[in-house]
């Protein structure tokens, strides 16, 4: 890593905990894929003293300084002035900029107010980046070395000029080059995963692999210094890891399930008992799903699991709702009267009530019923119910897929 950064949120909400920061992760984020390192995150009210300590000491420990928040005139220009007062430059009017402030506001159809007349007032020296989607342009400078830009807090607005203006400026200035890839992985547990590619890890000096969990799975994000060398480790873990890795960067897991069913031509529906139309939610996150999501059902019950799935009473007496023959019995229900290829169901205890010894909170199963067969899978989640639910989903979701790309 060459340079060094600090990121510098604004706003008295940021600190109150009304506004939850966004902006810095999404901004540290975009800078690590440069090679970037993020150094120090401060978070300061709208004070303007504050505010120039904050830069001022920031300017002295990073290379690049990126503030967010503060630059518009209901903020009444805070960051501006505290820009002015580190840099000692005096604000400067720009009738081009102005101009472009006045038609962002006719194109929202209305006049201009006449503060916004400041946001035509720049820094010396610096440079007004573009707003598309709003009226406060971002400010560059570039001063002894050190590059600072200032930017607007809506994330909408700063997130677009930070990639139309700001991301473009840093790739210039940065030595070394970066290549990154996030292969997503579910089903599987970060220490077993760990285990099987651990001697890969310890044997590879040029490549940084990293594992970032979370309850849905674990992302595995390879650094390299050369894209040769990128292909050759990311080959190597899929090689290990076979079909746990069910996709790459920001693809959702429905999406892959998604282009499966497509492509094989085949229809799905759902009986969801637990997870209460996650897994239909999961389904329709995908644009054109109708073409091979057919419906859910959320039966909740005994008595719609009887009524609407065709769930035999003695069955549930005998085993329970929350069984691997219920499980199997609401899939191949499901199937039936929806006329699917595929027919999925998830049945379980989300908790925190309802456990027993021999049936815990986290219990689930998985029921899948296809043309000729249909079977359940048991899992054993942990205690909260949310994370419960979102699991089961994500495992309901992960059956399938597996199950087409057998
Ligand atoms: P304006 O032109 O509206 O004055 P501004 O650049 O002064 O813009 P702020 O007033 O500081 O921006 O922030 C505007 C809104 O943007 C805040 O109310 C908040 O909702 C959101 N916001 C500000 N900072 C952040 C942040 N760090 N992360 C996420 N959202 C933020």
């Amino acid at each position: 890593m060459d340079m060094k950064a600090e990121i510098i949120t604004i706003g008295d909400e940021i600190l109150s905990g009304q506004t939850i920061d966004t902006n810095s992760a999404y901004i540290g984020e975009k800078l690590n894929h440069l090679g970037i390192e993020i150094i120090f995150k401060t978070s300061i009210g709208d004070n303007i003293k504050n505010i120039s300590e904050a830069i001022y000491n920031a300017l002295n420990r990073a290379d690049v300084v990126i503030t967010t928040g503060g630059l518009g005139p209901t903020n009444d220009d805070l960051t501006k002035k505290a820009v002015v007062k580190v840099f000692r430059k005096n604000l400067v009017f720009h009738e081009e900029i102005l101009k472009k402030v006045e038609s962002n506001f006719r194109k929202r159809g209305i006049s201009m107010p006449k503060i916004n007349q400041n946001q035509a007032l720049i820094p010396q020296g610096a440079k007004a980046l573009n707003n598309l989607w709003g009226t406060a342009p971002g400010i560059f400078i570039e001063d002894s070395k050190k590059l600072f830009f200032a930017l607007p807090g809506v994330p909408l607005e700063m997130r677009s000029i930070l990639e139309s203006e700001v991301l473009k400026i840093l790739q210039k200035k940065t030595k070394t080059k970066f290549f990154q890839k996030r292969l997503k992985t579910t089903g599987t547990a970060e220490s077993i995963i760990y285990e099987k590619v651990e001697k890969l890890i310890k044997g590879e000096r040029d490549t940084n692999i990293a594992f970032l969990p979370s309850f849905l799975g674990v992302d595995i994000k390879l650094t390299a210094k050369s894209e040769e060398k990128l292909i050759e480790v990311e080959k190597e873990i899929k090689n290990i890891l076979g079909n746990t890795i069910y996709g790459e960067e920001d693809i959702a897991l429905e999406e892959v399930l998604g282009k499966l069913l497509l492509e094989k031509k085949k229809t799905i529906s759902v009986a969801e008992s637990c997870t209460g139309g996650l897994i239909g939610k999961r389904f329709t996150n995908v644009s054109g799903s109708s073409q091979w999501f057919e419906r859910g059902v959320i039966s909740y019950s005994n008595l719609s699991k009887i009524e609407l799935l065709g769930v035999s009473e003695e069955m549930l007496e005998k085993y329970g709702a929350v069984s691997e023959q219920v499980a199997i019995l609401m899939a191949e229900g499901i199937r039936k009267i929806s006329k699917t290829d595929f027919g999925l169901s998830a049945t379980g205890i989300a908790g925190p009530t309802g456990g027993t010894p021999e049936k815990p909170v986290g219990l689930v199963f998985i029921g899948f019923a296809h043309e000729n067969d249909s079977f359940a899978e048991k899992f054993l989640f942990g205690e909260d119910r949310n994370t419960n639910r979102e699991r089961t989903a994500q495992a309901a979701l992960n059956l399938v897929r597996l199950f087409l790309e057998r």
